[in-house]
């Protein structure tokens, strides 16, 4: 059984900080005015809950949702022909807004600001300018970097918020939530053990869950135990920080190619095989966050604990500068 974990409501969300509370209010105040809610950028790494908050708020709005994202949208005509079917209070999600196309950028704008879409019809001589009246509606802008966003974009969402790796004790209650929505039998102290290597990333405590679940049906009687959880996380190459294969392989990288850093993350990607996209989104915000690498304006660096977690004695600097034994 493959059950769709995300909750529908507001009140069944976890955490968040603040934003929970902002959303709810502003959802009361659009619903008593019959408006759409403002426009929501949300941004941060992937697996911390844009999408989720997306549907939810469409949701307690009580309208549709479109979902699509900044790739997808490739021709202006794409975007005009999902905003003209838009209607009164409905939420157009855009995932990944920094990959629009700057054409199709143009054409956000008015329809944010004032619900109408300009675009040309014909060229030359007999060219001519359509205005579309748009329904009024909620954009929600989703995207690992905000910093890749045009300020204009920018500066036309009401709600601007960066969603945090989330702390360990809204990370057991997801796991918990889910635990309970796979009809799972579980120890308190086992779920504990799982949340705190889920890398603050409730999309990834899901995914471990199911994964000590196949493990403890096979292996076990079903239940969720401190061990049936240990070994399932070693047989998935977690570690007690929660890091996986590519996190490892990445700092290890730095350390034993680039001598601890600094380097650039191109020179790091090439070595590796990875996309630049992937470490930058995907596996450096934890590592930076948990203090195993630093960012400096020459490059990427392995810190100590970094190099002390893969068990690399620091020595200090060589002649050549080399800062760690790789022995
Ligand atoms: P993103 O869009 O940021 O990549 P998602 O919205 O897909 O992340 O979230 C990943 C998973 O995390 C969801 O499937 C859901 O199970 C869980 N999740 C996210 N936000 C919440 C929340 N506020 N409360 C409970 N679970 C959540």
């Amino acid at each position: 059984m493959n059950v769709a974990l995300r909750p529908r409501t507001l009140s069944d969300c976890i955490g968040t900080g603040d934003l929970l509370e902002k959303l709810r209010i502003s959802i009361a105040a659009a619903r008593k005015r019959k408006e759409p809610m403002e426009h929501v950028l949300l941004h941060g790494p992937p697996g911390l809950g844009k999408t989720t908050l997306a549907y939810v708020i469409a949701h307690e709005m009580g309208a549709n949702i479109k979902v699509t994202s900044g790739p997808a949208l490739s021709k202006a005509g794409d975007l005009i022909g999902i905003l003209t079917n838009l209607e009164h209070c409905d939420v157009l999600f855009i995932d990944e807004i920094h990959r629009l196309s700057p054409t199709v950028e143009e054409y956000i704008y008015p329809a944010m600001e004032d619900y109408k879409v300009d675009f040309v019809v014909d060229s030359g001589m007999h060219s001519r300018t359509i205005n579309l009246p748009l329904k009024p509606f909620t954009l929600i802008g989703a995207t690992t970097r905000a910093g890749l966003l045009s300020p204009p974009m920018r500066t036309r969402f009401g709600i601007n918020h960066h969603m945090d790796f989330w702390p360990p004790e809204d990370l057991l209650a997801r796991a918990r939530m889910s635990a309970e929505m796979l009809k799972m039998p579980y120890d308190e102290t086992a779920l504990e053990l799982l949340a705190g290597r889920a890398r603050g990333t409730p999309r990834i405590a899901n995914r471990l869950l199911r994964r000590c679940r196949d493990y403890a049906q096979v292996k076990g009687d079903g239940r969720l135990t401190d061990d049936s959880v240990t070994a399932a996380l070693q047989l998935e190459g977690i570690d007690e920080l929660g890091l996986d294969d590519l996190d490892r392989r990445f700092l290890r990288t730095i350390c034993e190619v680039y001598k601890g850093g600094p380097v650039g993350i191109e020179a790091v990607a090439a070595t590796l095989g990875e996309e630049n996209d992937t470490l930058v989104d995907v596996v450096e915000p934890y590592l930076l966050q948990s203090g195993l690498l630093a960012r400096t304006r020459r490059g990427r660096e392995v810190t100590q604990k970094g190099a002390q977690h893969l068990g690399l004695k620091i020595t200090p600097p060589a002649e050549d500068g080399t800062l760690f034994d790789t022995e």
